[in-house]
């Protein structure tokens, strides 16, 4: 469900009201209340954008107890490939692998394996008439829950395919099973990049239960590795990835996807650009695309906020890396992959159901009386989206007004004019503004936080 869950919140005292996170976020969820930014998970569709934009790190993560992997017999971390372009040149995947072993792994995947079944899978989609083009892909949680919460319509468009971990998951318990595990001895876990991700694990969209065990934070688990790890050889660990291919390697990143879909495929990143392309699509002013990479983090999951790497030297390490592994298709038609029909029916997602939100309420009619009243109150508003009134712009002031959860005199420049021609005390409207704010605000203190453009 949209917005059931916190799976991130913020310090109040670390943050310091500055309206970043509010002016970056794209569903607008967040307002300053009192000084402090609040989110409304109902909106949040877990981009990330507010931890990017946040001066003082004042948003974080929730996360499991790294402990929980010791209840099981058999220990999986499974990860992205993109955790490997985070660690020093210097290690090799075998001295990453030993790592993870140190910290309590038995088995080791990368996700992105064995990858023709998924490449084979997506083709069987889009080759079928009956499917509405262009495709979506369904990889990035955060694009699936914008899609859901605000182009409904498009909703139609996803393709139901799950995600990689997913087909990993089922690849490495039919091969722990070949081993003699029980799937109850079995503890999968992914180590994840980003919060969206921790989404779609703990409140999966388009299946009932997440194959997935617990999670991992991608910064935690390259920490507890990186205290590790050996700098001398170490064994080989090369059989738990050879079904890790040149595409697979890629797959996260930027083009990963889309360049296997044919010529009339396009990728976006970053979600301020997913949402101005989404909106050209609802307006059916796309023409002629069969197939979209569509991603919330600049530079695709190498831009995840978990990450602890520069994400441009993230991507120029993958793309390295990916030059010494074989073609999915080469590992496909060397390991004759018996179960590869079987991994793919696992791969079918259930429908994913529009979750709009009503801005106005789910009452048709009252809702177009709230929307016609905030066109109204628009016009009596500056237009020009300061965000002293605690909301992202003035349009949201005005939405926020006709849910009762603003007033006129928020607005500084309305409420200055009031004082001008008389209508309210002088000293009625600074405690207005220090009720927004908090007394602090006022203050002449050289250090104070935020006396600075922190961060920026
Ligand atoms: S994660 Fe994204 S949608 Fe949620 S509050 Fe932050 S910026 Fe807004
Ligand atoms: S692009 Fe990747 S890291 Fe960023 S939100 Fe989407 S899945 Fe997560």
């Amino acid at each position: 469900m949209i917005g059931d869950s916190k799976y991130h919140s913020l310090d109040p005292s670390k943050c310091i009201g500055c309206t970043h996170c509010m002016k970056s976020c794209p569903t607008e969820a967040i307002r300053v209340v009192n000084g402090l930014a609040v989110i409304d998970h109902e909106r949040c569709v877990y981009c990330g954008q507010c931890h990017r934009a946040c001066p003082t790190h004042a948003f974080y993560v929730e996360q499991d107890d790294l402990a929980m992997i010791r209840s099981f017999k058999y220990r999986v971390i499974l990860f992205p490939s993109i955790m490997i372009g985070q660690f020093p040149g210097k290690y090799s995947e075998d001295q990453i692998y030993d790592g993870l072993k140190k910290v309590g792994f038995t088995h080791i995947y990368e996700v992105e394996q064995p990858m023709q079944v998924m490449i084979d899978s997506i083709n069987e989609v889009l080759a079928d008439k009956e499917t509405p083009k262009p495709a979506i892909s369904i990889y990035c949680p955060a694009i699936v829950r914008l899609i859901q919460g605000r182009y409904p319509s498009l909703t139609e468009n996803l393709i139901l395919r799950k995600a990689p971990h997913n087909l990993a998951a089922h690849f490495a318990i039919e091969q722990l099973r070949l081993e003699g595990a029980l799937r109850e001895e079995i503890g999968l876990f992914y180590a994840t990049p980003c919060i969206a991700k921790i989404a779609a694990v703990k409140s999966p969209v388009g299946e009932s239960e997440s194959i997935v065990d617990g999670i991992v934070n991608m910064n935690q688990l390259y920490n507890e590795v990186m205290k590790v790890i050996s700098d001398h050889e170490v064994d080989d660990h090369s059989v738990q990835r050879k079904n890790l291919s040149a595409e697979g390697i890629n797959w996260s990143l930027t083009r990963g996807e889309s360049c296997h879909f044919g010529s009339r495929s396009i990728a976006i990143d970053g979600i301020h650009n997913a949402v101005r392309f989404l909106e050209r699509l609802e307006n059916d002013q796309v023409k002629g695309i069969d197939f979209i990479e569509m991603r919330a983090c600049d530079q695709s999951c190498a831009g995840g906020i978990l990450l602890t790497g520069n994400r441009f030297m993230t991507v120029e390490r993958l793309e390295r890396r990916a030059k010494r592994y074989p073609s999915a298709k080469e590992i496909h038609q060397e390991n004759n992959l018996e179960k590869a029909q079987e991994l793919k029916r696992k791969l079918i997602l259930d429908p994913i159901m529009p979750k709009p939100h009503f801005a106005f309420g789910k009452d048709r009619v009252k809702a177009m009386e709230k929307m016609d009243k905030a066109q109204r109150i628009v016009c009596f508003l500056p237009g020009i989206d300061c965000g002293a009134c605690g909301a992202p712009n003035c349009h949201a002031l005005a939405e926020d007004m006709v849910n009762n959860k603003a007033k006129m005199s928020d607005c500084i420049f309305l409420q200055q004019k009031w004082v001008d021609e008389g209508r309210i005390h002088a000293r009625k409207a600074f405690l207005n503004i220090q009720k927004k704010w908090g007394a602090d605000r006022f203050k002449a203190d050289c250090n104070k936080r935020g006396r600075r453009n922190e961060g920026f």
